[in-house]
């Protein structure tokens, strides 16, 4: 297929980027790096540098080539900068998505894979998490996201789109072979905050929280890899039916604590990590994790890494290899 990938050139657009080439697929990467790193696109991938708000740029290339079928990544993807500006979110994430939509229709592309989030669940009702969890998202980030997913419910019905929206539970890890990774500026994610304790590059490592109602008394969340995130996304981007709307849950299904992530952090790197206990951080719910059997019944994905040493391991692979990143 041709593909059209937006954000491709950000942690998991180019994880997906990656597999996408590495299997076949002719991609172009639209990404305007406000976030991403030109050197982490595939080589054998196209890459075209702008703006999704850009839409004479998005209407020139869907008139130039014939593209399959889009896969839509481009947001900004900070908790805590939403509920500060939130307009920008709405702008980035909403109405991006928007001209996005309308450039598609507009060159007749009818497929859609998008990246949406547990957060459009919000502090949900019941944990493991299915898809039919009511959506009551607790901030602006996960309000953007589940208004994308009702432009794709209400394109599919009207015109034709075939949409999959595919809810990540805690993207984590790195390419198995180190060659691409999690470079974040700020750095807010607890498995990379985590390594960087073990290196020193900062002092400790804060849990935020030890008072919620778990086992050990720290956030339990479904960390799931990278790379099978990007495997999910290939299989979903080839069922896509148009006219149809679908949504998966994608996560391992099991839980680790932050206690527990940073036990395993231990483990891999071999060094003692220095723990600060701090207060809790707004708006996290004590536990995420998913359901994921719905995804399995229907595209018969599943995740490979379960184990959260093995996630560590690819992330730590990637940090020694690159401790500064993509030195972009
Ligand atoms: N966390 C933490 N210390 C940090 C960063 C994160 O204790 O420096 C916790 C956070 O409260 C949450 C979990 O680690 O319970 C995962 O946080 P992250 O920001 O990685 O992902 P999120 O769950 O917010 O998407």
């Amino acid at each position: 297929m041709r593909i059209f990938v937006t954000g491709g050139a950000g942690y998991v657009g180019s994880h997906c980027v990656r597999e996408l080439c590495e299997t076949g697929h002719d991609v172009v990467v639209f990404d305007n790096l406000s976030e991403g790193h030109r050197s982490a696109v595939h080589p054998k991938a196209r890459f075209i540098e702008g703006d999704l708000s850009d839409k004479a740029l998005l209407a020139k290339t869907f008139a130039g080539e014939r593209f399959d079928a889009v896969m839509h990544f481009a947001a900004s993807a900070y908790v805590g900068v939403s509920v500060l500006e939130p307009l920008k979110y709405y702008r980035n994430n909403t109405a991006n998505t928007l001209c996005l939509l309308e450039a598609m229709q507009e060159a007749g592309i009818r497929r859609l894979v998008f990246s949406s989030t547990c957060a459009t669940y919000g502090v949900p009702e019941r944990v493991p998490i299915t898809e039919d969890n009511p959506q009551n998202p607790i901030n602006p980030y996960g309000r953007t996201k589940l208004a994308v997913e009702w432009m794709l419910q209400d394109s599919a019905r009207a015109w034709g789109l075939g949409a999959c929206a595919l809810r990540y539970f805690n993207a984590s890890g790195a390419a198995a072979d180190g060659s691409i990774g999690e470079d974040h500026d700020p750095e807010t994610h607890l498995i990379p905050l985590v390594l960087f304790a073990a290196i020193g590059r900062q002092p400790n490592i804060q849990v935020f929280g030890t008072d919620y109602p778990t086992p050990d008394g720290t956030c339990i969340r479904d960390y799931i890899h990278v790379d099978d995130l990007a495997a999910a996304h290939r299989v979903a981007i080839e069922k896509l039916q148009e006219g149809v709307f679908s949504a998966y849950n994608l996560g391992t299904g099991r839980g680790y604590s932050v206690r527990e992530v940073i036990a395993a952090a231990e483990r891999v790197t071999g060094r003692k990590i220095p723990v600060v206990q701090t207060a809790r951080r707004p708006g996290d719910p004590p536990a995420l994790v998913a359901d994921a059997s719905k995804v399995l019944d229907a595209l018969g994905w599943k995740a490979r890494y379960t184990d959260i040493e093995d996630i560590v391991r690819t992330a730590w692979r990637w940090m020694q290899s690159h401790p500064n990143g993509f030195e972009e």
